[in-house]
């Protein structure tokens, strides 16, 4: 399976993945998807948000357990950051067959749309869609870098964008979510161990700033006559980095819209995008508001996530069957805490990443480490399936 998609998506220059929500690379990793659920003789499904659902069994008379993650990517993302839980979905089911087991209740393999809002900014669309979480006016009115909105996306790719928002009925069909995931840190170096599960998600969220000034020439506008905002931006970026390690969290600006983006011109705006999380959900606000205050730009909110502690009867049922795996907390945002927040069971699987970059076409697994979660994910869902 890993060899079936490996290449899709990927920049042959950087190795880096470009997998854009409703780019042609997922359209392909869609078409992929489909295809193993069909080999398996699973019942696909998509609901109104685009979310992927192939299940053996039936959910709609007893609420399944269901595996995966997601299949796009962060731009010249690495590949293994929501494949590797997608593919070990697939492979578990292959595992628990290859054991005889008949699950006692229905199995599903689930493949999330948009978790990295790469492409419009959001976060877990799919997911906060399908709980509520996410105004579907709002969602159908993201843009892209191109200003095309998510609603004209969505018709493009044959959806009906109206159709987004809450879906009760998909969410009765899932019991218990199970989101195996690469690690995104070196806590499982740390414990020297392959794979362990997660306690919490750190609280999380995405401002956008706007600085304005006066678009002009570089060559012939005096210093005392210029309105750049890069300047006003560049003192935010410092101080964010201040604040930061002052308050223990973590802050990040890592993109950045310069208009009209000239060499030769000063700019007239520059938006930038602030990333901030920590494990307390207090010291995050403050830093974001300090920066608000002092940065002069408009600032809006336009994702938060509070802290997600997983459901601890299910971690440690997890833990134990995992053989007493570790229990590690995270700064990463995935789907499973969406649900988890949405009150849906939910746990998470760590597979060991032996640098902990993520993110980048360095992360990275070892194939003995991957083959321990699928047998970890096998013996999770063996467990639950059970009763
Ligand atoms: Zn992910």
């Amino acid at each position: 399976m890993w060899g079936a998609i490996e290449h899709l998506g990927r920049d042959g220059r950087t190795g880096g993945y470009l997998r854009d929500a409703w780019s042609p690379a997922d359209r392909e990793l869609r078409e992929w998807f489909r295809q193993e659920a069909e080999r398996r003789g699973l019942d696909l499904r998509e609901d109104r948000n685009g979310n992927l659902w192939a299940w053996w069994g039936d959910p709609s008379g007893r609420p399944g357990v269901v595996t995966g993650s997601h299949l796009d990517s962060v731009r010249q993302g690495g590949a293994f950051d929501g494949p590797l839980g997608v593919v070990s979905a697939f492979a578990a089911l292959d595992a628990l067959r290859a054991r005889g087991a008949e699950p006692a209740r229905p199995l599903g393999v689930a493949c999330f749309t948009d978790e990295e809002g790469a492409r419009f900014g959001v976060p877990c669309v799919g997911s906060r869609l399908l709980t509520g979480v996410l105004d579907p006016d709002r969602a159908r009115g993201l843009t892209d870098d191109e200003g095309d909105s998510l609603a004209e996306v969505l018709s493009r790719a044959g959806r009906d964008p109206g159709a987004l928002g809450r879906d009760d009925e998909t969410l009765r069909h899932i019991g218990v979510f199970l989101e195996l995931h690469v690690e995104q840190g070196r806590g499982l170096v740390d414990a020297d161990a392959p794979v362990g599960v997660a306690s919490a998600i750190w609280p999380h969220g995405r401002w956008r700033f706007d600085f304005r000034g006066q678009a002009n020439h570089a060559g012939t506008t005096r210093l005392d006559d210029r309105d750049d905002p890069m300047l006003p931006f560049a003192r935010t970026v410092l101080r964010a980095r201040e604040a930061a390690e002052r308050a223990g969290v973590l802050a990040t600006f890592g993109k950045v819209r310069v208009s009209p983006n000239n060499a030769n011109a000063v700019p007239g705006l520059v938006s930038a995008w602030l990333d901030a999380r920590g494990g307390r959900e207090d010291a995050v606000r403050a830093l974001v508001a300090e920066l608000a205050d002092s940065s002069g730009a408009e600032v809006s909110a336009e994702s938060w996530t509070p802290v997600v502690d997983f459901d601890a009867d299910l971690r440690d049922r997890l833990a134990a069957v995992l053989g007493g795996a570790p229990a590690l907390p995270t700064g990463a945002g995935h789907d499973a805490g969406i649900l988890a927040a949405a009150g849906v069971p939910s746990a998470m699987v760590f597979v060991r990443n032996p640098t902990g970059i993520s993110h980048s076409p360095d992360e990275h697994a070892e194939t003995s480490d991957c083959h321990a979660g699928v047998a970890a994910l096998a013996d999770a869902l063996e467990d639950l399936c059970r009763s």
